[in-house]
């Protein structure tokens, strides 16, 4: 049993030397990171293992047990592409370059695994300091809270939606797609998470177990596998059918619909504030509005700058601010989504294939 630990810290110490301090020394970034290189040879591993589990667990299910059987998975290729840049790029160079500084500099729970913060859960309810297991499930369940705040507010306030309809304009959602965002989106979340994380005094350690566990539900909670936790446990953990709920594209008959299920990890959050979904079968998924789905025809780079358009087409008008459905006219100003006909929006989609093919006629020079 002793076997894994030591596999582990063997297989850490090698990556430390042989990679992450030749490169940081390569960089001339050894001054700027403050996390000794043993943490970050560490994210580099359980990293490699979520990549891994996708590709080699959640990928094959859906190939097996899909939800939509599509022509081909062109569409999912670039929602990969953002995975693995996200994980192995964006996410560690944000992580140990700006917010671990920023944590020290601000002497919070960051600096050390003592847990300090101003509405300490330990601190508030001490006893709970000797069931570990019990206090790491009550920083789990605030954990989502937080997400669940944002994430409603993400699809409540205009300019956010601007940012976030990015990751609901895939057409073909997959194992890939929950790091499908705007970069401004996540920086938005994670400095609130973050914020979030050092006041009610979450120790890096639980930090860096909440996110992967999260992130590898969040992963399952995307694919296209036909799988359902049943009747109980569904109510009690995200599952597949719940979070593609979520990601429905509008249905013009019942508009109001597709404003569900933000839970992230536990549907506790939205039975509390009356936004569940249960018992609805499965709908196509993506969004109504064409100035969202035009994503669709363009690579990364053009999605950033788009999407980037988009918001500030929101952020700068009062529209921007007012809380409610929208969709973006020509000039990405938000408009109230009850003022466009859903059934000729609906009628009027363009097929993938043909978007991917105009896509290509458009970025030709
Ligand atoms: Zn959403
Ligand atoms: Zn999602």
């Amino acid at each position: 049993m002793h076997a894994i630990p030591e596999l582990w810290a063997a297989a850490v110490n090698w990556l430390t030397i042989h990679a992450v301090v030749p490169v940081l020394v390569a960089l001339h970034l050894a001054r700027y990171v403050v996390d000794p290189p043993h943490e970050i040879a560490q994210y580099f591993l359980l990293t490699a293992i979520q990549v891994a589990i996708i590709a080699c667990v959640f990928r094959p299910m859906e190939s097996l047990w899909p939800v939509e059987r599509w022509p081909d998975r062109h569409a999912t290729l670039i929602d990969r592409a953002y995975t693995l840049l996200k994980l192995f790029g964006v996410l560690p160079l944000f992580t140990y370059l700006v917010l671990s500084p920023l944590t020290q500099w601000l002497g919070g729970a960051g600096a050390g695994d003592d847990p300090a913060g101003l509405l300490s859960v330990q601190g508030m309810l001490p006893w709970l300091g000797h069931h570990p297991v019990l206090l790491f499930l009550v920083y789990y369940a605030l954990y989502d809270l937080v997400y669940y705040g944002i994430h409603r507010l993400q699809h409540s306030i205009p300019w956010w939606w601007a940012l976030h309809s990015l990751h609901h304009s895939q057409r073909q959602l997959n194992c890939w797609s929950n790091d499908r965002d705007h970069y401004l989106d996540d920086l938005l979340e994670a400095l609130i998470v973050a914020l979030a994380a050092l006041l009610i005094g979450v120790s890096p350690t639980d930090y860096a177990l909440l996110v992967l566990s999260g992130e590898l539900l969040q992963n399952l909670g995307h694919a296209n596998v036909r799988l359902r936790f049943g009747p109980v446990l569904e109510k009690l953990l995200v599952d597949p059918h719940y979070h593609r709920l979520h990601h429905m594209r509008v249905d013009p008959d019942r508009p109001q619909l597709h404003y569900c299920n933000f839970a992230f990890i536990f549907p506790l959050w939205d039975i509390v504030f009356g936004t569940a979904l249960f018992g609805e079968p499965a709908r196509p998924t993506g969004v109504g509005d064409p100035m969202v789905d035009a994503d669709n025809r363009r690579g990364i780079v053009g999605q950033q700058l788009y999407v980037l358009r988009r918001f500030w087409g929101a952020f700068r008008r009062r529209a921007g601010w007012r809380p409610g459905d929208v969709a973006f006219d020509e000039g990405y100003a938000p408009v109230p989504a009850r003022d466009f006909d859903l059934h000729a929006l609906e009628a009027s989609q363009v097929p993938l294939a043909h978007a991917g093919a105009a896509t290509r006629a458009v970025e030709r020079p």
